[in-house]
């Protein structure tokens, strides 16, 4: 048995954690820099509350609000810039994937003179800002990981950076803030959770304990697919979906994706469709694909679902995710390229070949 595990985060989960460890904040920082989304952030109700508590601290802040869903290098180079201008000495990131990985990205360049481009190189002379993480959706644990997803027009995909020091130092997991989702956004962000949990599993670089965070994660998604079908999702349902999203971001803090997600940046990135959704459309043919190499996974997966095949799960996962794009032959052979350009996809159990991406996608489509 060989495998290393550290998660840089520490982690509050539970309906008012923000206010029950106010302390923790106070002690992250005098200025802070508050990262966010047009509209999250306040609707959720934490943005508020972060505010409060701020006031109360005597903590100066400011609010950079203009993160775009996934992220491109202009709009986190402008956030840095608001951090440096405003002198930040903290990061507040409040929303969904897109302005947490956004503060990872500002964190790193509000204190380091390089270009966004250069955030590639992984080796930065000053150390990141510190960041606080509030999620308010449920699907990407990036307030567990050290990833920052960033869109990059020259290479027409989506690509991470991160390293140790980029892990959100805080995280508070309270699923009170992601009431306010809307039932597609639920859905979708689920389908991303379960997506880091799956990929992770199967992944060649899975190892003990990201295998158990896995497993219990997987678990957690077959006690919510009723709900997250007929979109009746209480809090007690909101809490484990939150829960399986943290589960799912530790997985892949060790393991990486795989070519669900390299698939699935394409689709995103020429077609719009929602992260999560992305990849929840290749998740039937990724487990028959793989289905050989880890049937033992494969199978533990199914019986923690409830259900007695792969087209079984497929059709559930099907009813959940509408399916509204095609692609044509031509954008088959460009999404599986690009997808080859993507490390993760050495990470898959199977070795793959474009080939066997083609056959993914028209299989999908
Ligand atoms: P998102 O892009 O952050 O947000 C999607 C939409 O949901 C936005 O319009 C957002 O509003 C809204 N929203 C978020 N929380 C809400 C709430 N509580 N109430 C109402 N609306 C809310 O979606 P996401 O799926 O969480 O994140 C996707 C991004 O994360 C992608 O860029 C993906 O590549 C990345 N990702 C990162 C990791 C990682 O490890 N770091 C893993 C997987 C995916 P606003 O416009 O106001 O924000
Ligand atoms: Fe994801």
């Amino acid at each position: 048995m060989q495998f290393g595990f550290q998660i840089g985060t520490r982690v509050l989960f539970g309906k008012g954690c923000l206010f029950a460890n106010k302390d923790i904040l106070n002690k992250s920082g005098r200025r802070a820099l508050i990262v966010t989304g047009k509209g999250s952030a306040k609707v959720s109700g934490a943005l508020d509350h972060v505010e409060e508590i701020l006031r109360d601290c005597n903590i100066q802040f400011s609010i950079y609000d203009k993160v775009q869903n996934n992220p491109s290098l202009e709009n986190v180079a402008e956030g840095g810039r608001a951090a440096k201008e405003f002198n930040a000495d903290f990061i507040i990131g409040i929303g969904g994937g897109s302005p947490l990985d956004a503060s990872k990205a500002i964190a790193v360049l509000a204190v380091n003179n390089i270009e966004p481009l250069e955030l590639y190189k992984n080796v930065f002379e000053n150390k990141p800002l510190p960041i606080v993480a509030i999620p308010t959706t449920s699907g990407t644990g990036s307030e567990v990981t050290p990833y920052s997803i960033l869109t990059r027009d020259d290479m027409q995909t989506k690509m991470s950076f991160g390293n140790a020091d980029t892990f959100p130092k805080v995280a508070f997991l309270d699923a009170a803030y992601t009431e306010s989702m809307s039932s597609e956004t639920t859905v979708n962000t689920a389908v991303d959770a379960l997506s880091h949990a799956m990929e992770g599993y199967l992944s060649k670089r899975s190892t003990p304990i990201s295998d158990l965070l896995a497993v219990e994660a997987i678990k957690i998604f077959g006690e919510c697919t009723e709900a997250l079908t007929s979109n009746n999702i209480d809090f007690d349902k909101r809490e484990k979906l939150l829960y399986m999203s943290m589960l799912g971001g530790m997985v892949i803090s060790h393991t990486g994706t795989t070519i669900m997600h390299g698939l699935g940046y394409s689709l995103t990135y020429f077609k719009d469709v929602p992260h999560g959704k992305a990849n929840g459309f290749f998740m039937r043919e990724y487990l028959k694909y793989n289905y050989d190499a880890v049937s033992e996974k494969v199978d533990k997966m199914l019986k923690l679902f409830k259900v007695s095949s792969v087209d079984e799960f497929g059709d559930i996962v099907d009813k959940m995710l509408k399916k509204d794009v095609s692609l044509s032959s031509d954008e088959v052979h460009l999404y599986a390229s690009l997808a080859m350009k993507q490390r993760s996809t050495s990470y898959n159990a199977r070795e793959v070949a474009e080939s066997d991406l083609v056959d993914i996608l028209s299989k999908t489509f």
